[in-house]
């Protein structure tokens, strides 16, 4: 036995390896003579399990489940665990935590509804695409009670609640995944466990109602998910000193504005507008002149107006009592109605071309009409903001007349405005009235459903936000499962020198440093006049050549190094994106109409052009140019929501998609695989195996071994397990003895259980 094990190496991958490349594989070479099962990859790239019948040189005959006999390389082969740990319900268990057993441990468990399975700390939840019998009230009462130990959401919200208690320390749920996973779901059934255990107030009731009011406002029917958030939020719920749900407050992130005047075929805008135009009452129609979806152009552009299984009419029936119960007035939810049409309207705005220079006017039609009633102005002054632009030309005050395209960027600039403004109201309204007032003694619960890491064929200024703040929270995520570690090997005396750990702080660098990182330098083409797309590239590419997570590419694009992979990004449109400008002509007109809601715009547009602009060296233009970048701001709030983030217990919980068709029973290894790296639980799995994995108390480890022993000498579990090792010679890097427990690199109790098994 003794060559054997020495002919296996340290399981234990080279740490130094820079961050991106240590994507996590198993490299352990498989010991064939000590493993009856293992791991073959075919030709899909599925693996498959197989019964090792012999092995010559560096060959194996191996039989798969299906009988096919095979010849393979050794190498070829990765080792798979022993059947009693088919299933276990914490992947930390394996003895080996290669990718091919971590996905078919999550797929036998996923294949009888076992959705939830913990890796460590953190909790996995695949998205089943149907309803599985895991929910409601006796299972609330049951983890509650503990009566039920399986990983669930619940199981984690219960500690969570328990913690919180314990040790007086405000706690947050960190839910991440990408598009379609189950975000939203998840998040919604911890916040059901939170209101059945701190509920009694009834506030709890008006937290619940939040979801259908955002969900309406904020999600839309996308390609990958008929739900799909297009928003991050943050809940944050207050209890009381004696546990009871105290009030709440909601925090969003990066609103998807452009949705509202453009999305892709088969796509939908935000669901409110077709729940709008199915289900608003008559008396409604005839004040706001609705039509059908069909009617607008904004709706009609992409070609989808329903959604399986959904009535949008009886949808918006929903979100009007839900509005009522978050009280919202009958008459501020009118005219939230009305600015609704009126978005709708302004897509119906049409231009004609005045004279030979391209110049156009507005069409004095029903939408402009409309549009001018519904927002309180007059026509004239509505048609003049669309066509023409006041300028400032040295002292004098100039009237620039609009070409066809500037003039359709202005009016879809207002829509996207007003749509984003209102959106920003209405969480204002709902946090006015979760309010926990002034006396706020007690601690909370934060849930945050924020967008996972976003990877496609081609990737816009979207997915450079949103993969920067995938990185922020990575970390964050990195460093707390580093201090689990820590504590649990200080805690039994281990040699805490032997673990190493490296983070994505690199990364972070390319993107915040300043004045030579993505954002600062972003901004500040940002602000230059004659900055374009192309020009932003070409400087980046100049500064930032050097750093070792960005290349520059061809054209306009460049390449980011992220933890969960590369991306590249074109820059086509950062900078109009990143401006995000309403014109000072909309501005004004929106401050001066008598629209239903003219405190909307007073407090959002107006607040946005009296703050400086961070980072920019150089400021031009009017009153524009004063306002906060996208990207700044969007880095505040991500600050802010990390120093939050920083005073909390976090818990995790990473969700997965199996499959791109939003349907049940369907497990595609490979883009389980491709989550489970992305977002990060093959992290956790590497962090740990960074140390020593497998732990098991030393009463255990002799109960379960201790008959293998050729010569026992003592009865004392400490004595007999170190008697263990030493009789198979296991490495002395391998393992570690605590005070209460055996700590092992991955991979050894493979070699005990097999022998085992053999005996
Ligand atoms: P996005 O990033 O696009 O917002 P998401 O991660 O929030 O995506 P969800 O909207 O939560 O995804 O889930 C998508 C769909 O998957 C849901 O509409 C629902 O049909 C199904 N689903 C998710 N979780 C569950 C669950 N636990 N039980 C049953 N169905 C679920
Ligand atoms: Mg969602």
């Amino acid at each position: 036995a003794d060559e054997d094990l020495e002919s296996v190496p340290l399981p234990f991958p080279s740490i130094s390896m820079s961050s991106r490349e240590r994507r996590w594989s198993d490299t352990t070479p498989y010991a064939s003579k000590k493993k009856l099962q293992s791991w073959f990859q075919l030709p899909n790239g599925n693996w498959e399990l197989g019964k090792i019948i012999t092995t010559s040189g560096n060959e194996s005959i191996i039989s798969l489940f299906d009988g096919k006999v095979l010849k393979v390389k050794e190498e070829s082969l990765v080792p798979a665990n022993p059947d009693i740990l088919d299933g276990v319900d914490d992947l930390m268990q394996l003895s080996y935590l290669n990718e091919p057993s971590v996905l078919f441990n999550l797929q036998y468990r996923y294949n009888q509804n076992m959705i939830y399975t913990k890796a460590g700390p953190v909790l996995v939840a695949i998205n089943p695409f149907k309803k599985v019998p895991l929910y409601g009230n006796d299972y609330i009462e049951a983890y509650k009670r503990k009566a039920i130990e399986s990983p669930h959401v619940y199981a984690i919200t219960d500690t969570a609640i328990r913690e919180m208690i314990r040790d007086e320390v405000n706690q947050s749920i960190i839910i991440s995944g990408e598009s379609g996973a189950g975000k939203t779901e998840t998040a919604k059934i911890a916040m059901q466990y939170l209101a059945a255990l701190g509920g009694g107030s009834g506030i709890e009731y008006e937290i619940l109602k939040t979801n259908p009011i955002l969900e309406a406002f904020g999600n839309a029917k996308t390609l990958r998910n008929d739900n799909s958030s297009r928003f991050g939020k943050l809940i944050e719920i207050h209890f009381s000193e004696t546990g009871k749900i105290s009030g709440a407050n909601i925090q969003t992130f990066l609103l998807e504005k452009s949705r509202v005047v453009q999305c892709n075929e088969g796509e939908r805008s935000y669901h409110i507008f077709y729940q709008l135009c199915a289900g608003a009452p008559p008396s409604l129609r005839g004040k706001l002149n609705l039509q059908n979806a069909e009617d607008y152009n904004y709706l009609r552009q992409s070609n989808c107006y329903s959604i399986t299984g959904v009535n949008d009419a009886e949808e918006f029936r929903t979100v009007m009592e839900a509005l009522d119960v978050v009280h919202i007035s009958k008459e501020d939810q009118e005219n939230v109605f009305a600015m609704l049409a009126a978005v709708l309207w302004l897509g119906n705005i049409s231009f004609t071309v005045i004279d030979n220079e391209n110049h156009v006017q507005a069409v004095e039609d029903e939408g402009l009409f409309h549009v001018a009633k519904l927002i309180g102005c007059s026509i004239e002054d509505l048609k003049l903001t669309l066509s023409t632009r006041k300028m400032k030309v040295g002292n004098d005050n100039i009237v620039q007349k609009l070409t066809l395209s500037q003039a359709i960027d202005a009016r879809d600039a207002l829509a996207k405005s007003i749509y984003a403004c209102l959106f920003d109201w209405l969480v204002e309204q709902i946090n006015k009235s979760l309010a926990v007032g002034k006396r706020r003694t007690g601690r909370s619960i934060s849930i945050l459903d924020i967008y996972g890491f976003e990877s496609f064929n081609r990737n816009s200024f979207e997915q450079f936000c949103i993969n920067y703040a995938n990185e922020r929270l990575q970390q964050h995520f990195n460093r707390h499962l580093f201090k689990l570690e820590q504590e649990e090997y200080i805690q039994d005396g281990i040699d805490w020198a032997k673990v190493e750990f490296e983070d994505n702080q690199d990364c972070l660098n390319l993107f915040e440093k300043r004045p030579l990182g993505l954002l600062s330098l972003l901004d500040e083409e940002s602000t230059f006049p004659n900055g374009t797309d192309l020009t932003l590239a070409n400087k980046l590419k100049q500064h930032l050549n050097s750093n070792s997570c960005f290349k520059g590419e061809r054209d306009q694009a460049f390449t980011v190094h992220h933890y969960a992979g590369q991306v590249t990004y074109d820059t086509t449109g950062f900078l109009e994106k990143n401006r995000d400008l309403l014109h000072v002509d909309s501005i004004q007109l929106l401050s001066s109409c008598t629209c239903p809601l003219p405190q909307i715009f007073a407090s959002h547009m107006l607040t946005q052009s009296d703050k400086p602009v961070v980072g920019p060296l150089h400021k031009s233009g009017g009153a524009d140019s004063q306002k906060l970048s996208v990207a700044t701001k969007f880095k505040g709030q991500l600050f802010q929501l990390m120093q939050r983030l920083e005073s909390t217990t976090p818990h995790f919980i990473r969700c997965i998609k199996p499959n791109n068709l939003q349907s049940p029973e369907s497990y595609e290894q490979g883009l389980v695989l491709q989550q489970l790296r992305c977002c990060g639980v093959l992290e956790v799995v590497r962090i740990s195996r960074s140390g020593f994995p497998t732990r098991m108390s030393h009463q255990k480890f002799a109960r379960r071994y201790g008959f293998l022993l050729d010569n026992v000498a003592s009865q004392d579990p400490l004595s007999v397990s170190v008697a263990i090792l030493h009789q198979f010679n296991i490495l002395s890097e391998m393992y570690q003895v605590g005070y209460t427990k055996l700590f092992f690199r991955t991979g050894q109790i493979g070699v005990l259980e097999d022998t085992r098994n053999r005996t």
